[in-house]
């Protein structure tokens, strides 16, 4: 559910008409709704009631300052992924012990910068990894807490570029390898070991993945425990889908998510770590756009945006599905013809959808793409030299501008012709 609906015939995020912020933000803009947020935390909060547990936000999905601290303000920890998102949540007022260090590749950078900041966790992904934590913490006088993430060899039956569990991913260690791993991590002077982790995939539809995933935690916990680890956290990663609307897809609810958790790995007496991004923040976003042109094709018109995938990527990128809608309510009894609806980058891939059921839409109208809250915003460039595309949050009555547009002149002025240039 979420909070984006027709009233008096045109499309508002809560209270605000999409309209005003265009005409005061201009076009395109990302526009997140509060509510929803607040909506979609409490869900996956209640989900895992009566475990000892933490919903840590993805910020990898949804990484502007002001939207990390409104989920910080709910409660939420922040589960980052590289030193500029760990920035970002201290930024957004989120406490180191709240805050899960993640990524296959942390530099020796990274882990101080996250050490110094007092991270609660660090999901450590290899051998060569631990070791060098190792090293950086001794440097620092510290030792650091560590979940290792284990590989458990399941097939997440994902879109193949987000499927994270299966034997031939480049992430976590083979869980039949965690026991030596788990040895070796104890022996290091700079290393705690507080818990395991895993982390299967993004959009998943079934639940089988996950319960087979964490049923195989569960026995690795027990092996560990037997050799004398501290395995206090269990961290169950990310990845339960969402609704794109009017999609196929009918994901599993988080209630019977958090029911899958409760018998797999709830009953062992440890903190459950959560780290949904697309959950929270996929339907609370939507990427507003303009009509530029409708022209006359072949088979069908193509309606010509200013939006591009330089602004949102992933159906250019993971053949995603997005709903699109007119802002201004179509009348009853519109006629609805499928139109192409791209963007005006010059690349053929930069196409929203193909032969999409439309109203009538005439230049200089508004349209809404749905499900844009999470991988968008923060996968934009300036590909073409487009400025990076603003961002409004919505509470309520008001809004307000979080990431506004970059001028051309800021744009350019970050770059630098050599002295042997003239
Ligand atoms: C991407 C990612 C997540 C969030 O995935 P969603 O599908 O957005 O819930 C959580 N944990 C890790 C380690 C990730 O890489």
């Amino acid at each position: 559910m979420d909070h984006f609906d027709y009233r008096d015939g045109a499309l508002h995020a809560e209270d605000v008409p999409l309209a005003e912020i265009a005409a005061a933000v201009g076009t395109p803009c990302y526009v997140y709704s509060c509510a929803t947020l607040e909506r979609h935390f409490r869900v996956m909060d209640e989900a895992l009631a009566g475990m000892p547990h933490v919903v840590c936000f993805a910020v990898k999905a949804l990484s502007n300052v002001a939207v990390l601290r409104f989920l910080a303000r709910l409660g939420a920890g922040m589960d980052v992924v590289s030193e500029g998102e760990l920035r970002r949540a201290l930024a957004a007022g989120v406490p180191g012990a709240k805050i899960v260090f993640a990524g296959v590749g942390k530099t020796g950078a990274e882990m101080a910068a996250a050490l110094q900041a007092g991270v609660g966790q660090f999901n450590v992904e290899s051998e060569p990894e631990l070791e060098r934590l190792s090293e950086v913490a001794v440097s620092m006088g510290a030792q650091a807490p560590v979940a290792v993430r284990v590989n458990p060899d399941v097939d997440a039956k994902t879109h193949a570029k987000i499927s994270t569990g299966k034997a031939e991913d480049k992430f976590g260690v083979p869980i039949s390898r965690a026991p030596e791993v788990y040895a070796r991590a104890a022996a290091l002077p700079g290393i705690r070991v507080v818990g395991v982790d895993v982390h299967i995939g993004s959009q998943l539809t079934a639940l089988e993945p996950f319960e087979q995933a964490f049923s195989r935690v569960a026995a690795l916990v027990g092996a560990l425990r037997e050799a004398g680890h501290d395995i206090a956290r269990i961290d169950v990663g990310g990845g339960l889908g969402v609704p794109y609307v009017r999609s196929n897809e009918a994901p599993p609810l988080p209630f019977d998510y958090g029911a899958v958790v409760r018998r797999t790995v709830g009953g062992l007496g440890a903190e459950i770590v959560v780290e949904p991004g697309r959950l929270i923040a996929a339907n609370a976003g939507v990427l507003l756009a303009s009509v530029i042109y409708r022209k006359r094709g072949e088979a069908r018109d193509f309606l010509i945006l200013d939006a591009a995938m330089n602004d949102l990527i992933r159906p250019a990128m993971y053949d995603a599905h997005h709903d699109i809608v007119a802002v201004r309510e179509p009348e009853a009894g519109a006629a609805i013809l499928p139109a192409d609806i791209v963007g005006p980058v010059c690349e053929s891939g930069d196409a929203f959808a193909k032969a999409r059921p439309m109203p009538p839409l005439a230049a200089g109208e508004l349209v809404a793409i749905r499900s844009a809250g999470a991988y968008g915003a923060v996968m934009s460039s300036e590909y073409n030299t487009r400025p990076l595309v603003p961002e409004v949050l919505v509470s309520k009555d008001r809004f307000d501008v979080v990431r506004r547009r970059p001028t051309y002149a800021e744009m350019i002025e970050r770059e630098r012709i050599p002295d042997w240039l003239g």
